[in-house]
């Protein structure tokens, strides 16, 4: 039987690796939140507007087409035909992305298409309001966190794979909380643990002993 999974957590907890290899071992279909706020806010740049442009990011919001396509390695992000699954993840989106996405009409129009995509159940989805907002009802619910420190220390080590590695570990570990600190503070659905997630801290835990844990719940 199909049920849904809603994982949040703080930036670099490792949520979308833990949510992809779960929806990949249960044949569900894993849902990236971030990557659609981070689209927004592409679009955003494209367009040249700041991040406090709030009624004009606003109307090109509900202009833009957002796909979001499953793929075996993740998830791949289409805009208006263009793939921006790449072009999201730079240092540029993610400085703006945690203003953009603390504007109420944006939450709004992500949120009802996160929820149209959880309908059909079967959904594995990482964000930071999916248990307390998008998807209140998910069967189980799983608050991923780890030290800043830890968390910043895995985007070093991923940057230095890519060969991508612009920042350093300090500033990774200042981007980091400097983020959290805005997911946390804001208004609208703020980043904060369903009363009825399980809370897994994952400093000092592998992937697989974390994917373990959470196919185990789905056991229960
Ligand atoms: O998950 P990721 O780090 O890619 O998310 C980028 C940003 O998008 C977060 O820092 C947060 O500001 C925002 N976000 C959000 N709600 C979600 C998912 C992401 O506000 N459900």
């Amino acid at each position: 039987d199909k049920f849904n999974i809603a994982i949040d957590g703080p930036a670099g907890a490792g949520k979308s690796t833990i949510a992809r290899l779960v929806a990949g071992a249960l044949g569900f279909v894993y849902v990236d939140t971030g990557a659609m706020y981070r689209a927004v806010t592409w679009k955003v740049q494209q367009e040249g507007l700041r991040p406090d442009q709030e009624s004009e990011i606003v109307a090109i919001a509900n202009r833009m087409r957002i796909e979001l396509i499953p793929r075996a390695e993740g998830q791949q992000v289409i805009v208006d035909d263009i793939d921006v699954t790449k072009a999201i993840r730079t240092t540029a989106i993610t400085d703006d992305v945690s203003q953009i996405a603390s504007i109420g009409a944006i939450r709004q129009l992500l949120v009802a298409m996160q929820k149209q995509m959880a309908i059909s159940k079967g959904v594995v989805m990482d964000g930071r309001d999916i248990g307390t907002h998008v998807m209140p009802d998910a069967e189980i619910k799983i608050f991923l966190t780890a030290s800043v420190s830890e968390r910043a220390e895995r985007r070093f080590k991923e940057m230095q794979s890519s060969g991508s590695c612009t920042m350093t570990l300090q500033e990774l570990e200042h981007d980091i909380a400097r983020r959290d600190q805005m997911d946390q503070e804001r208004e609208i659905s703020p980043l904060k643990r369903a009363h009825d997630a399980v809370l897994m801290d994952s400093t000092s835990m592998s992937i697989e002993e974390v994917v373990d844990e959470i196919l185990g719940l789905c056991k229960d």
